[in-house]
């Protein structure tokens, strides 16, 4: 054995077990591992989850404002701000950014993540460039997802199509679509499904964000997914018409989303642009797989953010009064075994022996302390490493 952890609480076991790892698997969970490891850690009862996962983040613009920097304005106008530094966009800078926001994940637990990359006529491919360098440069400590976005749409610039598609071949692991940025949205839909049909690839979409009823276009991606059959292969971004429609709407369109097989992924920080939230209960208890991401991150649409997913899920549990231990337990499982269904890596995540040993030691004793406390981090092991040391700025 290489290493062992010994008494970690771990949940679903009632007393504190050891951690057996090798060759970077998890290969024992037991109470007393009898034999030694040429390394071992005492976690003296503190406790140990799966490395978390953010489900949605944009990694080629985060980093690119400071609180010194930011200008306050419309959403209008901060997307304006945004567009005016995209044109100074590299290969180069992308990637100096994203890895400074990809150590900050790894350093808060963030051990797997998926982010959209800009493609558009303004960067082009050169943020998939950027984000492709750090996917390789922090693969050692940050399993990262590469979705090529259709930010600025794909009717309007049918250019963007081809872009989209050269990402996939350069090694984009799949495609994004952004329902609400032109008018023919239906169409938009369809053309981000037939690329990622084409190239067997998953698909996001931002669906519904402005939270406008009349223009929704949710039971439009609902309907695509099924007759489509991409079933747990979607990742539909925000929904936040749920925010806003009567609670009988809510449960009605998120009993359709979890029938369809479409997994949700709700961003607190949007709460920022006084955007609403969907209802992260009604989708949970309707059987829709949500998870949380950090969306805009430290940029012109949004200066803050942690890179701390027990943050966001603190965040969501005072907007939405998630008060009771299922409630708070559920927030646990939306930055973990959640997230890993929405990457579609759950065959593959958690803690069970034959999985890579990927793991958080936090500085609390149950899950739902992870919430209330948002406890330091005692140390981080992807496939088997220690690696919060090694994570330098
Ligand atoms: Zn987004």
């Amino acid at each position: 054995m290489d290493f062992i952890i010994r008494k970690g609480r771990l949940p679903g076991y009632a007393e504190p077990m050891d951690i057996g790892i090798s060759d970077g698997i998890l290969r024992e969970i037991k109470k007393g591992i009898a034999k030694r490891a040429t390394d071992e850690l005492n976690a003296d009862g503190k406790l140990i989850l799966p490395g978390f996962v953010d489900s949605h983040v944009h990694m080629d613009k985060a980093m690119s404002v400071t609180p010194q920097s930011f200008r306050h304005g419309s959403i209008l106008e901060r997307v304006q701000h945004l567009n005016t530094l995209k044109k100074s966009f590299n290969k180069e800078n992308v990637c100096e950014r994203a890895t400074a926001l990809a150590k900050i994940f790894a350093r808060r637990g963030i051990l797997n993540v998926r982010t959209d990359v800009d493609v558009d006529l303004v960067v082009g491919l050169k943020g998939v460039e950027g984000i492709l360098e750090t996917k390789k440069r922090c693969k050692d400590f940050i399993n990262i997802q590469i979705f090529a976005f259709a930010q600025e749409g794909i009717i309007n610039h049918p250019e963007v199509a081809g872009l989209l598609e050269r990402a996939l071949e350069m090694g984009a692991d799949g495609v994004a679509g952004h329902t609400s940025i032109e008018a023919q949205g239906k169409k938009h839909v369809n053309a981000i499904i037939r690329i990622a049909e084409k190239h067997e690839v998953d698909v996001d979409f931002h669906v519904d964000e402005n939270a406008d009823p009349d223009n929704s276009l949710l039971e439009y991606v609902i309907s695509m997914v099924t007759s489509e059959g991409y079933s747990g292969r979607t990742n539909a971004i925000h929904c936040a018409t749920l925010g806003v429609v009567t609670s009988d709407d809510a449960i009605r369109l998120s009993e359709k989303m979890a029938e369809a097989g479409v997994n949700v992924t709700i961003c607190p920080g949007t709460k920022v642009l006084d955007l609403p939230l969907a209802p992260a209960q009604i989708l949970t208890k309707s059987g829709v797989n949500v998870s949380l991401g950090s969306d805009n991150i430290r940029d012109p649409i949004n200066p803050l953010g942690s890179g701390n997913p027990l943050v966001l899920g603190a965040m969501l549990s005072h907007w939405q009064k998630l008060l009771n231990e299922e409630e708070l337990l559920s927030l646990v499982s939306m930055v973990t075994e959640n997230g890993a269904r929405t990457l579609g890596i759950k065959d593959t995540y958690g803690l069970t022996v034959g999985n890579p040993a990927d793991l958080v030691i936090l500085d609390c004793g149950t899950p739902v302390d992870a919430v209330l406390d948002v406890p330091q981090i005692v140390e981080i092991f992807k496939n088997g490493k220690k690696i919060s040391e090694s994570i330098t700025f």
